[in-house]
């Protein structure tokens, strides 16, 4: 039986203590609730989320017509089957996240409304001392763990990031940023220029272009789109065949995992036939008198950024249909109708969408101290983007880019699972990844390969991120079909992990 928390009077302060404490009730979070709840029944654990429900990603994105971007047979859970279309709305997604909280009687373990601030480990107790605050009545709480489970993402929810552009403060319209979309905003019969090229954009274009006037899409650089049904179809045969659902999920998860990866694996070896295959498909869709070669042709290698998948191709659909347009340009200014574009050219707009991406946020906004001394979270090295040299019983769930961010969320489960029955095994209550004396000399490098993937708000965060070294143990390699076998396979004992 889950050992019942206890409420400890520490120095003064009513303290709750659990031997696991969660950050975030995002799809990792709630996952990790689930992994904790069958794979370590015996652990009490909390959830802090500072929203005031649960979902994440799929809670704080209320732009018109938010979904995925990958398929939900890999992007859900490994335990739980997804049954719907594979590219799900947002409100499909917390849905589901419901159902997986209901069914496991997650719910008591979550507190809303808590935003924790700081996070302070003392090796003479073993344990985390965390402060959170209730954002209803801004009163503070105290609760200690023996180990700290970081799913709170890698991007800052208040805010999305919108670039400094001259005169953007004599611009009369309205400026919304996807991440922040006020839900009255009323954009029936308005022209509308949404500034971005990625998911966000591609997807907020299609969905606006029935009801307003128009909708221009403004882009730097070009990005690679693929175009697909919005079915799978060994999931609707198996379907047809009355075949269990279950059944169908796992099928349906390695169909589309060994696809992806032979897909990636050509984006290196024949990325200019690949590039063609993408670009050719735009083509079909838009016409031979359409300019693919200035409007969808990116100067980069298929993969570098995430590749957005359009279902039934709505975006091209819009463009095909005249309701909807891309500019490819940069931006002169703002002036109070619009945006002026290097070009010369000028777009009038009521109303501005800056779909440019998220402001990094590696650590939740939470101060973090290790016996005293404030944690400067690039001085540390990773170990295979999961644990940081010198933070002791701590992990972050960071997953996938090119594969679903979940495949990794379950591996990273299995993981801490492991290595908390391995401690309780041994007896030892804390852990910390050190590099070992072969390392002594290992370069360290940035946290992820610009050359192999890049995105901005990666490339900008860079500073604030953890660095990897060039051997396995300290690489995060962004690999799910390497890591699917080597996390399953880590060895506890080996000299890298530092257990008393
Ligand atoms: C619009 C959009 C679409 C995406 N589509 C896909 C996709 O199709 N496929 C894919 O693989 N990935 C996608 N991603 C990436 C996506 O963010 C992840 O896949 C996934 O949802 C992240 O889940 P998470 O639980 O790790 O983090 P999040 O969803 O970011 O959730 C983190 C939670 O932690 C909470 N939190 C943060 N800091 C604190 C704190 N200090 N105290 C308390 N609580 C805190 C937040 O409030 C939040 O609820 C998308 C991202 C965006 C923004």
């Amino acid at each position: 039986m889950p050992e019942a928390p206890l409420t400890v009077p520490t120095t003064g302060v009513e303290t709750e203590h659990f031997d696991v404490l969660i950050v975030g009730a995002g799809i990792s979070g709630v996952g990790g609730a689930y992994h904790l709840t069958t794979q370590c029944p015996d652990k009490s654990f909390v959830i802090l989320e500072k929203a005031e429900t649960f979902g994440g990603t799929w809670w704080t994105h209320k732009y018109p017509g938010i979904r995925s971007d990958s398929d939900l047979h890999t992007f859900g859970y490994r335990f739980k089957p997804w049954t719907g279309t594979p590219i799900a709305t947002a409100e499909e997604i917390r849905k589901y996240m419901g159902e997986v909280i209901e069914e496991n009687g997650l719910d008591h373990h979550i507190r809303y409304r808590h935003r924790i601030d700081s996070a302070r480990w003392s090796s003479a107790e073993n344990r985390w001392a965390i402060v959170a605050t209730n954002t209803e009545t801004g009163e503070q709480r105290h609760f200690s763990c023996g180990f700290l489970w970081m799913a709170q993402g890698y991007y800052r929810h208040e805010q999305g990031y919108t670039p400094e552009w001259k005169g953007m403060e004599r611009y009369k319209g309205v400026l919304v940023h996807p991440q922040t979309w006020p839900e009255d905003l009323d954009y029936t019969g308005k022209r509308v220029v949404v500034i971005g090229s990625g998911a966000t954009a591609a997807t907020v274009v299609p969905n606006m272009a029935g009801r307003a006037a128009h909708v221009t899409m403004l882009q730097r650089t070009p990005t690679y789109f693929r175009t697909g049904r919005n079915a799978i179809e060994i999931a609707e045969e198996l379907r047809a065949l009355g075949i269990d659902e279950t059944w169908i999920h796992e099928i349906t998860r390695r169909k589309i995992l060994s696809e992806q990866a032979k897909f990636t694996e050509r984006t290196f070896r024949e990325p200019d036939k690949v590039r063609e295959e993408l670009i050719g498909n735009i083509r079909t869709l838009l016409g031979p008198d359409y300019d693919v070669e200035t409007h969808f042709s990116p100067p980069y290698r298929p993969w570098r950024q995430r590749l957005a998948f359009v279902p039934d191709a709505d975006l091209f659909k819009g463009i095909a249909s005249g309701k909807a347009s891309v500019v490819t340009d940069e931006i002169e200014t703002f002036d109070e109708t619009g945006i002026r574009l290097k070009s010369g050219k000028h777009l009038e707009a009521d109303i501005i969408v800056t779909a440019t991406g998220f402001d990094l946020c590696p650590l939740g906004d939470i101060a973090f101290e290790i016996d005293g001394t404030p944690l400067d979270f690039h001085q540390t090295v990773t170990y295979r983007g999961m644990m940081f040299t010198g933070v002791p019983n701590m992990v972050w769930v960071f997953g996938y880019f090119r594969a679903s961010w979940t495949l990794r969320a379950d591996l990273v489960g299995d993981f801490v699972c492991k290595l908390l029955k391995h401690m309780q095994a041994t007896q030892q209550r804390k852990v910390t990844v050190a590099l070992r004396p072969e390392d002594k000399d290992m370069p360290l490098l940035d946290w992820i390969d610009g050359e192999n993937f890049n995105p901005g708000y990666m490339t900008r965060g860079m500073h604030l991120l953890p660095r990897r070294g060039d051997k396995p143990e300290w690489m995060h390699n962004q690999d799910y079909w390497a890591e699917k076998d080597e996390i399953p396979a880590i060895d506890l004992t080996g000299k890298e992990f530092v257990y008393s």
